[in-house]
Order: C-alpha cells, then structure tokens, then sequence
C-alpha cells in the first residue's frame, strides 16, 4: 500500500516537472520573441528621431540642433552613440566609438545599401561579443543620400529572458517539493479506504463473514470497489450458512436411521431367541442400511452439484422420446397402485440439455406424484415447446401441498410430514435437486398446488440454440411417441 502512495506521489511529481520545465521553455522563447520586436521598435523610433537632427547644408551633412536645450543635446549624443555614415563611395563621413567597436560596415554592404534602397536590421557583436541590433540604409534629405548604421546595444535586452528562465528554474525544486507534498497527503487520502478494506479482509475468518466495510457513497471507483467486496461477503456468507446448514441437516437426517437400526439391532440382540428372529432382524437392519447408503448417495450427489463439481453434458437432443422412456418405466410401480400416467408429448421437442440430469429431474417429478397420491389417482405428464421456451408439466391428483409449505419445499430435507421416515417417503432431497437441475438448465421449475385436489410442478427452460444446416450436429432422433398415451 505504502508503495502505491509512493508511486502516486513520483506520478503527480513527475507530471508536473515535465509541465512546469515545458512550460518554462515555452515561456522562455515568447519572451526573447517579444523583447527582439520591442528592440527593433526602438531602433525604428530612434532611425525616425534621427531625421529631425541630421540635415543637409550647404552639399554637406551637418548635426542640426540647439545644444542649450539639454534634452536635444542628450537626444542626439545617444543617437550618435553607434552610428557611422558615410558616402556612396564608401567614404566614411562619421563613426562613433561604439560603432568603431563592431567594425566599420564595408564598401560591399554599402553599396548593397544603396542598390536596394531598403533599411533593414541585422545583428552586429562588438569585440567582446555582446551583441548590437543595426539599422543600415540610406539616409535621404534634398535629395541627397548617406549610409546610414544606426546601432543598439541589446546584450541587456537579451539577458532578461535567461535572467527570468534561471529564476524559473531556481524556483522549481521548491514547487515540486511543495507538489510532492499534497500529492503524499492527497494520495494518502485516496488509498485510505483500502487501508480500511485491507485492514477488514485481514480480520475476515469464518467466523465474523458478517462483517461489512461502510459505503462511502461517492459514486467513485472506491464506492464501487467497496460495494463489490460487500456484496463478495454477502454471497459468502450466504454459502458458508448454507454449507453450516447442509452439514446439521446431513447429520441430522443421517443419525435418526443410524439410531433406528441400532435401536433394532440390540432388540434382536436381548430378546432373539432364534435363528429365524436374528435373520429377521438383520434383514431389517440392512434395508435400513441400504437406505442410509441412497441418502449419503444422494447427499454427495446434491453437495457436488451444487459446489460446482457436477458439469452438465449438453447436447441438442429431442426429449419427447426420453419423456416417454421414463413414463413407460415408472408405469409399472403406479400401475401396482392402480394409477393411471397419462402423457401428452409432440412428435418433436428439441432443447439442448443434458439428457441424463433431464430425466433424473422428471424422475423426481413423477416419483412424487406417484408417492403421493392415492391409490387409483392420475398423474398427467405434458411437454410442450412455446417460442424458444420448452415447458415441462407434471401433474397429479393427489393430496396437495398447503400453501404454507410451498415456499418451502424446494429447500433441503424439506417435508410436509417431517420426521416421517419410511422407506417409501424420501428424505427431502428430491426437489432440491430438481431445482438445481432447473437452475443449472438457465430454467425455472414452479409449483401451483390445493390441498385436497393435487399439485402441478412446471420446469421452463430455454430450448437453446437452434440446429443450423452448417452446425454439423447430428439431427436429433426423432420421437416415435403417440400425440398422447
Ligand atoms: P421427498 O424425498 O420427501 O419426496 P422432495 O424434496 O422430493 O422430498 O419433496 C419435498 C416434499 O414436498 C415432500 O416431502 C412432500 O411433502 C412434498 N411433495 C412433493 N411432491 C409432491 C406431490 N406431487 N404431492 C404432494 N406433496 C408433494
């Protein structure tokens, strides 16, 4: 964590550095721009100044001014400060010392003066290499012209960008310290709530699942981060209940058959007196047995399904022809109960299931609706195709279930006669087991029931995918089941 804080604070460090050190060139260069166009407006004010002072007199040049006015006699001493004339022949007429120290301009850039008739500025160094903006051209007056350089020291003009820049740059350290500073303290207010989300998920142990981390509300990355991890300790502990739950009910339903055979077995063993008696009691005792080993069957069965371990094998298949096989099968033990099935099923119902966890969930349907009704009862099966939608219905006039069980019966080792045990009534594991199916299909399976009239259990799911000529399934089989039985 420490870490992250650290890196955050060298990112804003370092993001400011490039923006502030970019910022200070940028800023460096406008200013040398800005003060090399003040300069050359200076030396045009001073090139147009010169022309009150310098006059033609008499075929010759003069300095025109009246030296008892101190500000003319000051004007024109600055003008003639770095200044040189001299004629179109190359003749110099007047050169200052200033001027003397960049070199006289030569015959060439003269004459080139006088050819293009056009002022322009250049940039001259003195022996010291400070440098001079220069104004050369030609100076008219009655018609008469002069060469004209007229000069300005600018190594003053071009220190102040660097002056600034070097002031910048002084400063810098300082703002980025300052920087580095409220970003540590605005990155440490950033992390803080996954301080608190670490310091939460260190103390999570089993036994204190309940606890949460408070929602800050901020609508942020964080909020969302801490909603998330409360809703992960929600579903967790929503599991580890479950998981708590599965083990009492399991050692619950497991100890009342265990104390039963017992029960019988030390009976057998006080009062049996005979061979027939023992027999007697051991057959018993392992029908019980075989009993309590279909419930551990059906109890890791269940535990798997649910953890996750139990993987559907889907497959594109016409289940009218399963739905029948399974009728035709359990004909048989409600025929000895003098029940009549009764299947309503189409030619064809494709859906892509697993056909093995399909029939065990229509196995549990019908099983209860034959164990629970009566004798001379009817069970109804119909399977139908709606849409993509295929809808399983198994229904029965049997007993019913009263409403304030229904919520209950798809639950663990529910039963609406509980503690009823008899090799015949099952154990409560049927319709969970039905309802994963159910949920591992992205299907649903309802019940509608009245007491004294009988129950309906219907089980949706998609139909999934439909077969394209490219898919290279294999067509499904077709059912060669009658409209109705
Ligand atoms: P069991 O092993 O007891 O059949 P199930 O989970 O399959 O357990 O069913 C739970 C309970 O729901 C049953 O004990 C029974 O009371 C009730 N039940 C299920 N199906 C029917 C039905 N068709 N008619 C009446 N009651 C039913």
């Amino acid at each position: 964590m420490r870490n992250l804080r650290i890196r955050l604070t060298l990112s804003y460090v370092l993001v400011f550095a490039v923006i502030l050190v970019t910022t200070g060139f940028v800023f460096r260069q406008a200013l040398i721009v800005v003060i090399h166009q003040q300069s050359e407006r200076v030396l045009m004010e001073e090139w147009s100044a010169l022309k009150g002072f310098l006059h033609l007199r008499q075929g010759q040049f003069v300095w025109a001014f009246d030296p008892a006015d101190a500000d003319e006699a000051f004007t024109v001493e600055r003008l003639r400060r770095v200044l040189m004339l001299a004629t179109r022949e190359g003749e110099v007429l007047e050169i200052s010392n200033g001027y003397g120290a960049l070199g006289p301009e030569s015959a060439e850039t003269i004459r080139k003066a006088f050819e293009s008739q056009q002022s322009r500025t250049v940039t001259r160094y003195d022996g010291r290499g400070a440098p001079y903006l220069v104004r050369i051209g030609v100076y008219r007056d009655q018609g008469a012209e002069l060469f004209l350089a007229l000069g300005l020291p600018a190594l003053e003009m071009q220190r102040i960008p660097d002056r600034v820049a070097n002031m910048y740059f002084l400063m810098l350290p300082v703002i980025l310290l300052a920087i580095a500073v409220l970003g540590w303290f605005a990155a440490g207010r950033a992390l803080r709530p996954l301080h608190h989300l670490a310091a939460v998920s260190r103390s999570v142990s089993e036994g204190n699942l309940s606890l949460r981390i408070p929602q800050p509300e901020s609508g942020d990355e964080v909020d969302t981060l801490i909603r998330t991890f409360n809703a992960m300790m929600e579903r967790l502990e929503w599991n580890f209940q479950q998981i708590r739950q599965f083990s009492i009910d399991a050692s619950h339903e497991l100890r009342t058959p265990i104390t039963v055979i017992r029960g019988q077995l030390e009976v057998a063993l006080l009062t049996a007196e005979t061979k027939e008696q023992y027999r007697e009691a051991i057959v018993t005792a392992l029908h019980d047995v075989e009993r309590l080993g279909q419930i551990v069957k059906s109890l890791l069965l269940l535990a798997q399904a649910e953890s996750g371990q139990l993987k559907l094998q889907k497959a594109r298949v016409n289940l009218s022809p399963i739905v029948l096989e399974d009728v035709s099968q359990f004909r048989l033990a409600a025929g000895e109960r003098g029940i009549q099935i009764q299947a309503e099923l189409p030619e064809c119902c494709e859906a892509e299931v697993d056909a093995a966890q399909f029939q065990r969930l229509l196995s549990g349907l019908l099983s209860n609706a034959i164990k629970f009704t009566q004798e001379g009862g009817e069970v109804k099966v119909q399977l139908s195709k709606s849409g993509e939608e295929v809808v399983l219905t198994v229904s029965d006039n049997g007993p019913g279930i009263a409403a304030g069980h229904l919520p209950n019966i798809f639950d663990r080792f529910y039963r609406v006669r509980q503690g009823e045990l008899s090799p015949d009534k099952g154990i409560g594991l049927g319709l969970a087991f039905v309802a994963w199916i159910a949920k591992a299909h992205q299907g649903q399976v309802e019940v509608e029931s009245t007491e004294g009239k009988g129950s309906k259990f219907t089980f949706r799911m998609p139909a999934g995918r439909p077969h394209t000529e490219l898919s290279g399934e294999r067509p499904a089989e077709q059912a060669t089941a009658p409209m109705a039985d």
